[in-house]
């Protein structure tokens, strides 16, 4: 784009696959290979090898989560080394079921990207984003710096690059209660400043930084106008043919 960052798409299947799901998906994906965007998608770890088969070409794939060894008694873990042989070139890490149902908090998060951006060379998707309580309370800047400084403690500012911010409000995830694109906007120009203001100039400018939270092929051309929204982090509507109106938001 015109700010030197690349739209960025991903797809958060969570706990969802079928052989019909990733054939819609696939069919929307392949009208995408002309359209200047990144579009990743994260099945569920079984299921990575079957995407990674059967995906058009221009897509990548994420895990949804990984621990921070290379292997070892861990029972039910994944390792980011095992994410990377399955063909991954992602993982998110931090998305907000991962901290509420699993209690992974910023402290075991920061562990984990520490581990992924030193020990391997998989892209990290670090979510962050505040509940409607702590919204309620005015404490929104306070909650998302709190949970993006826990990240950038790890992360080398020629790291950055390899690192995209998704901003996803707890509130509007899995809702149908969309951010206002002007809420997003604010959140997102906050965290920019915020997180140059722990690294560089350069980085702020150069960080990509998505909203999720109730994404959809109708809210999405509206949410991608606005300066400091850089994509996306779908999570329903990335199970749907409308996913390639989503990854066509800035067209
Ligand atoms: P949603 O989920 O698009 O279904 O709200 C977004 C997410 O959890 O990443």
């Amino acid at each position: 784009g015109a700010n030197g960052r690349r739209f960025f798409v991903g797809g958060n299947w969570k706990m969802n696959y079928s052989k019909a799901i990733a054939d819609v998906v696939n069919n929307a994906l392949n009208n995408t290979k002309d359209v200047d965007v990144e579009i990743v998608c994260a099945p569920p770890a079984l299921f990575i090898k079957d995407v990674v088969a059967s995906k058009p070409a221009h897509v990548q794939v994420a895990a949804q989560n990984c621990y921070l060894a290379k292997d070892g008694a861990f029972t039910g873990e994944i390792s980011p080394e095992m994410v990377k042989e399955a063909g991954c070139a992602w993982v998110i890490l931090g998305h907000s079921e991962r901290r509420t149902l699993f209690h992974e908090d910023d402290d075991f998060l920061k562990k984990k990207i520490d581990y992924v951006l030193n020990k391997t060379d998989i892209n990290v998707i670090a979510c962050i984003g505040e509940t409607l309580q702590e919204r309620e309370a005015g404490k929104t800047n306070e909650v998302v710096e709190r949970q993006v400084k826990a990240y950038q403690e790890k992360i080398a500012n020629d790291q950055y690059s390899r690192v995209v911010i998704a901003y996803e409000p707890v509130w509007a995830i899995g809702t149908g209660k969309v951010a206002t694109p002007q809420q997003a906007q604010d959140v997102h120009e906050h965290l920019r400043q915020f997180i140059g203001k722990n690294a560089t100039a350069d980085v702020a400018k150069s960080i990509r930084i998505i909203y999720g939270g109730s994404v959809n092929g109708a809210n999405c051309k509206e949410l991608a106008q606005k300066p400091d929204i850089d994509g996306f982090l779908v999570g329903g509507a990335s199970l749907k043919p409308e996913f390639e109106q989503i990854c066509k938001a800035r067209q």
